[in-house]
């Protein structure tokens, strides 16, 4: 039989895959981390029991997260992203020459150096000169933050924990002060499968936070249901209508112009929720 990682994803639903190895297991301050290689996804990391990336499909999430608002917004100089310790939204928000620097919030230290340790192709861009890699809690940091940035990425683990607070109404508004005039606020919300009441109350203090609030989606294997959710907030672009879309050079494999106008294309049951 093998050795076998079993991450539980709802009270009825388990998703297991084979280990190669265990490369390494600890208790931080805030979280169980662990980084397993496996035989379908590659390397794997593991917080509180609930993958976060693999190497096989971390393209997807990371590259939707960063290139959505990214192309949306005219000219994104200053953007910061909220979780993401693994370093592979800031790897994709370098890909913008526009952006002079990328600040990286992550509440946990150890996710950071486990991500530079193993997982070098995620985390490939942290030592970058535009990157700034700050160990606080993010909602401390926005709330300290006023008319700053262009585009505020929240990468976060899921809605329990430390990052309870980075999915309420209070934290919305936080973000929306600490953006600029026209600024941008994109998170990661979960599951329509399993979550759709939980994104529809995300979704509706966003909408009464930012005058733009949309919701979009993609296929993250590794997720529970495959199909995950982020909502968007913005002050002044509308994502649906972004323009002169140009990825030459950035090497994407997931995000295109088509996907990025497809994926606001939700399916009837997904919509649902936002009425
Ligand atoms: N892509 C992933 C997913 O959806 O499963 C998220 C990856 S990233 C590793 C999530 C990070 O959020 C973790 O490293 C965790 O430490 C961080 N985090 C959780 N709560 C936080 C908070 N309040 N402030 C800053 N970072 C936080």
């Amino acid at each position: 039989m093998g050795l076998w990682f079993t991450e539980e994803q709802t009270k009825d639903l388990n998703i297991s895959c084979r280990v190669k190895e265990t490369l390494h297991v600890e208790k931080s301050e805030y979280q169980d981390i662990a980084l397993l290689e496996t035989n379908e996804f590659g390397r794997m990391l593991v917080l509180d029991g609930a993958i976060q990336t693999t190497i096989k499909d971390e393209f997807v999430y990371h590259e939707m997260i960063s290139h959505i608002p990214l192309f949306t917004h005219p000219n994104p100089k200053r953007v910061a992203v909220i979780g993401g310790g693994d370093g592979g939204t800031i790897r994709e928000i370098l890909k913008h020459k526009s952006v002079e620097k990328a600040t990286l919030v992550d509440i946990d230290k150890r996710v950071v150096e486990v991500a530079k340790q193993y997982l070098p192709e995620i985390s490939v861009a942290l030592n970058d000169s535009r990157a700034e890699v700050r160990i606080e809690d993010g909602i401390e940091f926005v709330k300290s933050h006023r008319d700053e940035f262009d585009v505020i990425m929240v990468d976060s683990t899921d809605p329990v924990g430390p990052a309870v607070g980075l999915f309420v109404k209070e934290f919305y508004q936080s973000i929306y002060d600490a953006l600029k005039e026209d600024g941008i606020f994109v998170a990661q919300t979960e599951s329509p499968f399993y979550n759709g009441k939980f994104i529809a109350s995300v979704y509706r203090d966003v909408r009464t936070v930012f005058p733009i609030a949309k919701v979009f989606l993609c296929n993250v294997p590794t997720y529970p249901g495959g199909l995950w959710c982020f909502t968007l907030g913005s002050k002044k672009y509308d994502p649906e209508k972004a323009q002169g879309i140009d990825t030459k050079g950035f090497d994407c494999k997931y995000y295109s112009e088509k996907v990025h106008k497809a994926a606001f294309a939700l399916p009837p049951f997904a919509k649902k929720y936002l009425e």
